[in-house]
């Protein structure tokens, strides 16, 4: 076996990178031309490349590592697992204490009364697991023809076929199709779609296509509503303060359950443990993953209400994955919310340094080039603009303005993503007030690297 070297030039790293591995969401002929970037370690929120440069990482990854890189408790965590108990599997009456604890402290900390888990590794396995719970549940309850789930256009919730067809991303529906019995609802997001509303009429009249929709399809055909808190990949959109309040009323009206997507949202983005607490909302079923195991491990799972848990209870649910309740993702996950909690990290997201980006994010809107600055906790995004008064998009290809935007930001050591042309940033939870300031700096740079080059 001849494995090539870590300390290999860039070059080689990539075009070795570029010849075999397929990269998630990422035009092969990018890949090819211009290489990956090689990322080769990290510690806090900061980055190294194999070039030796130091990023600061926007994202948190992928919006995952809320304790920042290089706890070595996680890693001693994991590596007294691997010698106790590396695997076991929880079907057929096993179990194990990593997923004993876990389970129950995650009943803990969640909101009323989601006193349940079921285990997946990813958010979008957890998604997959909601249609067959909501499914499942009604039929448990005698109305095995609530099996429509109402869902939002521009949401995201995985990329499984289950999982991406509860999403609303147009793009992934068209490679290959989804799923029946997902019905899709605009989402709310004023700036861009709300006219001459305010945001609150406008807030009312998006929450209120979900009672339209019920209407249409039958009340008795529809099981539930999914969606995220605050949508994150769809651009960290924060809703009119009216539509969550609508929603809920909503759903109790017609008793379908409701299914808050926590997989970004969860375990302090928000500057709560959940967004649902941020949004006063009191969901049946939560989708959680990503900042579960800050990203240390995959792990996710769907929390469940007492009531839906002893619903699907009254039956076997013939529904599990090998790797449900991973006992060291299960061990590592405990570690993290251990650190989260005891170093008091939510709590700093809510009452520090979360209001400290929030100022210094909001007066990114006073650029040229922005059009509106949202921020909630520590997940936060700009729309890039031509004309901020008229609430204006870019004329033509839709995105490119954004792209130039998300490549100066990575010529300026920060990484930022964008979403079409809006920009986004999920960084840390343990983001110092230094390093807020240094994450604003690159960012204005950036913005006006890009706004000159549009000039
Ligand atoms: N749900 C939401 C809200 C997400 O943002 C994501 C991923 O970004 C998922 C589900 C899917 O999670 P995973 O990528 O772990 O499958």
């Amino acid at each position: 076996m001849s494995l090539i070297s870590p300390n290999a030039p860039t070059a080689e790293l990539q075009a070795l990178d570029a010849a075999h591995h397929m990269h998630p969401f990422t035009h092969g002929a990018d890949l090819a031309q211009k290489g990956a970037r090689v990322i080769t370690r990290a510690s806090g929120v900061w980055l190294t490349d194999s070039e030796g440069e130091r990023i600061l990482d926007g994202m948190a990854g992928l919006w995952c590592v809320n304790i920042g890189y290089g706890r070595k408790e996680l890693a001693a965590a994991a590596a007294r697992q691997m010698e106790e108990l590396p695997y076991y599997n929880t079907f057929f009456q096993t179990t194990h204490v990593p997923a004993i604890q876990l389970s129950a402290r995650l009943a803990e900390l969640a909101p009323g009364d989601l006193n349940h888990v079921f285990y997946a590794s990813s958010g979008s396995e957890a998604n997959d697991t909601n249609i067959r719970l909501v499914r499942t549940y009604w039929a448990e309850k005698g109305q095995p023809e609530r099996q429509t789930i109402i869902s939002r256009w521009n949401g995201y919730h995985g990329s499984s076929l289950g999982s991406m067809s509860l999403g609303g991303m147009k793009g992934m529906h068209a490679q290959g199709g989804a799923v029946p019995g997902i019905h899709h609802i605009d989402q709310p997001h004023w700036w861009a779609e709300g006219g001459d509303m305010s945001p609150e009429e406008f807030g009312l009249e998006r929450a209120r296509q979900l009672e339209q929709a019920i209407e249409e399809i039958g009340p008795e055909k529809v099981g539930a509503f999914i969606a995220e808190p605050i949508q994150g990949a769809g651009g960290v959109i924060v809703p009119p303060a009216t539509y969550w309040p609508e929603i809920q009323r909503i759903v109790k009206k017609y008793g379908i359950l409701l299914i808050a997507d926590e997989v970004i949202c969860g375990f302090g983005r928000t500057g709560n443990w959940f967004g649902s607490q941020t949004m006063g909302i009191t969901p049946d079923i939560m989708t959680i993953a990503k900042g579960l195991s800050s990203g240390y491990q995959p792990i996710g799972g769907s929390l469940l209400s007492d009531e839906v848990a002893n619903v699907i209870s009254g039956t076997e649910f013939n529904h599990g994955y090998t790797y449900s309740g991973h006992p060291v993702a299960c061990a590592v996950a405990l570690e993290n919310l251990r650190i989260l909690d005891e170093e008091g990290i939510v709590a700093r997201v809510a009452q520090e340094t979360g209001p400290y980006l929030r100022e210094k994010w909001q007066a990114l809107a006073d650029h040229p080039l922005v059009g509106e600055a949202q921020i909630e906790g520590f997940m936060g995004s700009i729309a890039l603009t031509p004309d901020k008064s008229a609430r204006a998009a870019f004329a033509s290809d839709a995105g490119t303005v954004g792209y130039i935007c998300r490549e100066r930001c990575f010529a300026n050591n920060l990484v930022m993503r964008h979403v079409g042309d809006r920009m986004i940033i999920s960084p840390p939870l343990v983001l110092s007030f230094d390093e807020i300031d240094t994450l604003i700096e690159r960012a204005v740079k950036s913005l006006d690297e890009c706004h000159a080059r549009l000039k």
